[in-house]
């Protein structure tokens, strides 16, 4: 066969989208941040107070995680060397399991090498080509992603909507073997709750499983930072908890909590933790000693407990003020995250230029994360009063 005109570039259309990106204000990249993590960090050369970290607790820059990580990498070296059915496991990841396990009362726990990977892993081992899915609109991508891989056929219900949720199922429960109810405890990018006690009895009545990704809520919401289900008082109730060891527990991996065999089957059936490496020690350990602080330290979580209630309170009267009253919005919230909804992508972005000359780091979120552009505020145990009166200086002057 012969060729006359030359073939166009394989890879030309990747400037063509780029472009598509940056005219719709959805183009995204990456700030450079210097020393610990922490309520006040340096960002691109100049101290600024952060708003934009998942550390609820403070913890990613605590020395006693760092020590742990530094013994057990001097210990066990810095790689887990392979998957652990095939190269074995330390002691530490079984320690870090009966941790999470003993947290979240549950039977037994898996760590993943991430929230994401637990996620895909597990909904992709309960569920295949004959059964159904039902996924909450707002869910975070981890869960949606796992839902497609998973082969089975998937319906997004409204976000928080039981009455949707149980037509779905009248339509289409009979038609399918198993049933899995997907949703997120603490919505990621919104910060409201999921309704728990509703879903839970809707699970029971049509047979279908449920599956909580407590990642925003674990260390967060509880007495004893169990999460959502502790905050609900549903402990014990049968569920699959799924979440991260990155946010409140400041380290890197994922879990799945539940009973003796949901995580005997995972460890048998979930391919994204049988063929991946486990977890480092460093990690491990780190995570190890974040459980430890919050079960032992009650005043951090009660610390976050009254930023929240402090910063709400401000944003709602900011939110209301004459200039802003017509354009933005607080979305409801019963976490740390709190966001202010804006009226387009391209004010969005505006603030938040704004908000970072006037020292203050916070992240934008915008379409097609999520449907509404908005300004995303995270709280942390370790952000003083003070930080949040500098927070909402700083937004009134750019209003202004
Ligand atoms: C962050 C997040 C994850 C992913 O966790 P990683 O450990 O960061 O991969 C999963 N689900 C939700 C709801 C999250 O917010």
């Amino acid at each position: 066969m012969s060729v006359t005109s030359p073939p166009t570039d394989p890879y030309r259309w990747l400037d063509a989208a780029l472009v598509t990106i940056h005219r719709a204000h959805w183009y995204r990249s990456v700030r450079t941040v210097e020393g610990l993590p922490g309520p006040v960090i340096k960002l691109e050369q100049r101290q600024v107070l952060n708003f934009a970290s998942n550390d609820y607790l403070g913890l990613a820059g605590d020395q006693r995680l760092v020590e742990a990580a530094i013994t057990a990498t001097r210990e066990f070296g810095t790689g887990s060397t392979g998957s652990r059915l095939l190269s074995g496991h330390r002691s530490l990841h079984r320690q870090l399991e009966q941790a999470i396990a003993q947290l979240k009362q549950t039977e037994d726990a898996l760590v993943f090498s991430s929230g994401y990977l637990a996620n895909l892993g597990t909904i992709a081992a309960l569920v295949g080509p004959r059964d159904l899915v039902l996924s909450d609109q707002y869910n975070h991508s981890s869960l949606k992603n796992g839902a497609i891989l998973s082969r089975a056929t998937v319906m997004e219900y409204g976000h928080s909507d039981p009455q949707d949720l149980r037509r779905k199922l009248e339509q289409s429960r009979p038609q399918h073997r198993r049933c899995l109810i997907l949703t997120d405890s603490v919505f990621s990018m919104d910060g409201d709750l999921c309704l728990l006690p509703s879903f839970l009895e809707i699970a029971a009545e049509f047979g279908a499983m449920l599956l909580i990704d407590e990642a925003h809520a674990t260390g967060v919401l509880g007495a004893n930072g169990a999460g959502c289900l502790e905050h609900f008082g549903c402990t014990g109730q049968p569920l699959i908890q799924v979440g991260t060891l990155s946010k409140a527990l400041g380290s890197l991996g994922g879990y799945v909590a539940g009973s003796t065999a949901l995580i005997d089957f995972l460890r048998n059936r979930a391919p994204s933790w049988i063929y991946t490496t486990a977890l480092s020690p460093a990690d491990t350990a780190a995570a190890l000693a974040a459980i430890a602080v919050v079960r032992e330290e009650p005043q951090r979580r009660q610390q976050l407990w009254q930023n929240m209630a402090a910063l709400k309170q401000d944003l709602t009267a900011l939110a209301n003020a004459p200039q802003t009253k017509m354009s933005w919005k607080l979305l409801p919230s019963e976490s740390p995250i709190l966001c202010l909804q804006m009226p387009d992508p391209a004010t969005a972005l505006k603030v938040g230029q704004q908000l970072q000359q006037l020292g203050i780091f916070a992240a934008t979120v915008r379409p097609p994360t999520v449907p509404t552009s908005r300004l995303r505020l995270t709280l942390m145990a370790t952000h003083t009063l003070e930080h949040l009166q500098q927070l909402i200086v700083a937004l009134e002057a750019s209003i202004k």
